[in-house]
């Protein structure tokens, strides 16, 4: 990065959204992953032609340039692996258009997905997309990532949300993707290949998202069970009677007992722990609800409280949302993992998961576990200390078990939500084999020949990094 290039990059975006001062680059170098990587400059743009002026100018210097929304990824997918610009978005963080006779919505990828919600929310709709980081994370991010979350089962991801894409490709072209309709098929789908790219192949401007109407009613019940394998029994089983609720959300006893607490739910007794989440017309939701409750009674759990009491839905559901932050206060590493499994195996793997700990020899790892397990995905989170070589190393083993021989074998996928980033780029070709890796990658050299954009992860990146 040359003195030239710094004051070029001023040029474009003004001297103050540039920063090459080390205590911003540090702030930039982490996500909630475990990596770090320091930019050489963070730059902060305020429209899609500054972002395009920038790639142009990183691709003429062959300059690496990683996109941030709020960072709070957990694979290390916005760190600048290569250093390079730090791209932040959050500074084009406006809604721009609410149009409900077409039943869109436009926004900049710096808008927030709580923000956004609250402002739909008042003409009666919302983004159902609900990841457990929705108070802080970008709707950029959600995109780049396929965000997905609590309510992702009944309504879907970030994905069946996305109508079109403004992006900015390396070199500085701004292309529009999709089209201006509910639905259409006039061209190749770069829109859901864009969705889920994790910022590789093109910087993300601007987001047309459908808009779904808020439903007029919800029935919630919470469950507690003796152990994981009968919750995820008691999940296939809701599934199979063919009832979708918005929410089955699970919750292992440490995770349970550390988020309740967190929380400050005290009514609720810790243990392994359901969330059941039924919406829809008043009757609908109170009708699935029964079903739920006459299934789960099958599988004797211990403890069950039905609510119609908005204020204790909304605390269990903050709760849920708050297992990581509640999970990083029990140790000083927390490195919160994803898979997804089919319906027929989760029984098999929530147990599986459970004896990661007690199957590595000095067992230093602690392991709590959480998830969206109406979909089949879940969040085993490592928790050890990482400044402790052997248990950094023991981490690595514990991660290897998990994807290599309860989640491949039993015919899962390494990641549901979050992404390949940094941490799982070492099994994406054990998922999907040599020829489908070979091809991403031919994508990625498609739209980003010199390797500008976020290079070195993600789906198309050459690993190992080195
Ligand atoms: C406590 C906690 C709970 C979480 N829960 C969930 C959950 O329930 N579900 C879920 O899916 N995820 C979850 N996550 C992961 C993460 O929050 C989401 O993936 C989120 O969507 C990331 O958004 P962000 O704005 O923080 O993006 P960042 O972390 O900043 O970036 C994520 C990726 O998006 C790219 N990117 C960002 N903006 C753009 C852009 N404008 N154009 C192109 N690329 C861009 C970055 O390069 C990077 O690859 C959780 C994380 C935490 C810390």
């Amino acid at each position: 990065l040359t003195e030239r290039t710094v004051r070029e990059l001023e040029g474009i975006v003004g001297a103050g959204n540039v920063s090459l001062k080390d205590e911003e680059l540090i702030c930039y170098s982490r996500d909630s992953s475990l990596y770090e990587y320091k930019p050489d400059v963070v730059v902060r743009p305020s429209s899609s032609e500054q972002v395009a002026a920038i790639l142009k100018i990183a691709e003429r210097d062959v300059i690496p340039v990683t996109p941030r929304g709020a960072g709070t990824s957990s694979t290390g997918s916005p760190l600048p692996v290569k250093g390079g610009v730090v791209l932040d978005m959050t500074a084009m963080d406006k809604i721009l258009r609410i149009d409900v006779e077409n039943m869109m919505v436009e926004v900049e990828p710096g808008v927030v997905c709580d923000s956004l919600n609250e402002v739909l929310s008042e003409y009666g709709y919302f983004f159902p997309p609900d990841p457990a980081s929705s108070p802080a994370c970008t709707v950029g991010g959600m995109v780049a990532n396929n965000a997905a979350g609590n309510r992702a089962m009944k309504y879907g991801t970030t994905r069946e949300h996305v109508l079109w894409l403004e992006i900015v490709l390396p070199g500085g072209k701004i292309v529009h993707t999709g089209s201006r309709t509910l639905k259409s098929v006039s061209g190749f789908d770069l829109t859901r290949l864009l969705v889920g790219s994790e910022g590789s192949l093109g910087v993300v401007t601007k987001i047309c998202l459908k808009l779904t109407p808020i439903p007029e009613s919800f029935a919630t019940a919470v469950f507690t069970f003796d152990d994981v394998e009968t919750i995820a029994k008691a999940v296939s089983r809701i599934r199979a009677a063919k009832i979708v609720p918005d929410m089955l959300e699970f919750m292992s006893a440490k995770t349970a007992g550390a988020a309740l607490e967190y929380a400050k739910i005290k009514e609720i007794p810790s243990g392994n722990f359901l969330l059941v989440d039924c919406d829809g017309s008043k009757e609908s939701a109170t009708r699935d609800m029964d079903s739920c409750l006459s299934i789960l009674r099958e599988f004797h759990p211990s403890y069950i409280q039905r609510t119609e009491d908005t204020s204790l839905r909304e605390r269990l559901i903050s709760a849920r949302k708050a297992a990581l932050p509640a999970l990083s206060r029990l140790r000083p590493t927390t490195c919160m993992e994803d898979c997804t499994f089919p319906l027929s195996r989760l029984a098999q793997a929530a147990t599986a998961i459970e004896d990661i700990p007690a199957r590595l020899v000095s067992s230093s790892l602690d392991l709590a576990n959480f998830g969206h397990l109406g979909d089949g995905n879940m969040h085993p989170t490592f928790m050890f200390d990482d400044r402790v070589e052997s248990e950094r190393r023991e981490f690595q083993q514990g991660l290897d078990m998990l994807y290599r021989q309860i989640v491949l074998p039993l015919g899962g996928t390494i990641t549901g939500e979050h992404g390949i980033g940094i941490v799982r780029a070492q099994y994406i070709e054990e998922e999907h084999g040599e020829e489908a890796v070979r091809l991403m990658r031919r994508i990625k050299e498609l739209f980003d020949p010199k390797q500008i954009l976020n290079p070195y992860k993600g789906k198309g990146g050459p690993w190992p990094i080195k």
